[in-house]
């Protein structure tokens, strides 16, 4: 239960009331992007009303955008590097891919995920414990689970859970990352903006992983299956990307 707090309170509480300790958040200023980033979040049910941008060029040059928070404290953040570095387009289809993140409502579906997942972790520790302590506990002179002598052990192990099931927990997310992907093209349409943003991305995660290192290691889709999807829309979708406009006109 304790587990379960803590995980809520980093994945909901944090963004809104922790963040801010790091770094500025100030209203966004350039009113044009503003504008259409409100207008997307309109069309897609997302009842924010004003978007921040916030000052994470401090710790790194990466780019990076979320929607956060509950209720009144539902906030739309960019931060500044995505500003600076990226195009109008670029901009737009990250937002299309944060926005398919909350509408989707990923958070409180990673929240009922994770939540089973320690519960498996930690009766796996229960298991895993008593079964050492009763093969060595005596020779470990660990009088059982109540000992604190135990609890290296019960790190190590909790760790050894943890590590072996990495790839399960990172299809978890790399799943709902690409869900957001899918999301953000149909929202933004901006496909060449999605697979410039996925080059940029490319600084820091490697582009074109074997399918088992993306399976075992890859926390979101590789920039090669994220790019391969963008083109592929805009493949599917050339005939009303190339209408000026997408109401039917009089004839
Ligand atoms: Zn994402």
């Amino acid at each position: 239960m304790a587990s379960v707090v803590l995980l809520v309170v980093v994945v909901l509480i944090a963004p809104v009331y922790i963040a801010p300790l790091f770094n500025t958040y100030t209203p966004m200023k350039d009113a044009k992007i503003k504008e259409s980033i409100l207008s997307l979040a309109r069309a897609n049910g997302i009842p924010a009303t004003d978007v921040y941008e916030v000052d994470e060029s401090r710790q790194s040059n990466r780019v990076s955008a979320n929607v956060s928070g509950l209720g009144r404290t539902q906030r739309i953040s960019l931060n500044d590097n995505l500003l600076n570095r990226c195009t109008s387009e670029e901009i737009l289809t990250t937002m299309g891919h944060e926005m398919g993140h909350y509408v989707l409502n990923h958070i409180y579906k990673s929240v009922v995920y994770f939540s089973l997942f320690l519960l498996v972790g930690f009766a796996f520790l229960n298991w895993s414990l008593n079964w050492s302590l009763v093969r060595w506990g005596e020779r470990w002179q660990i009088r059982g689970v109540t000992d604190v002598a135990v609890l290296p052990l019960a790190a190590l192990l909790l760790s050894f859970f943890f590590f072996v099931t990495t790839p399960i927990g990172n299809t978890w997310t790399r799943t709902e990352e690409y869900e957001a992907d899918i999301f953000g093209l149909n929202a933004a349409r901006q496909p060449d903006g999605e697979a410039a943003v996925d080059l940029k991305l490319g600084e820091y995660r490697k582009l074109d992983p074997g399918p088992i290192e993306e399976f075992l290691f890859y926390d979101h889709p590789s920039g090669r299956t994220r790019i391969t999807a963008a083109m592929r829309w805009k493949k599917e979708n050339m005939s009303i990307l190339d209408e000026p406009s997408a109401v039917p006109q009089p004839r």
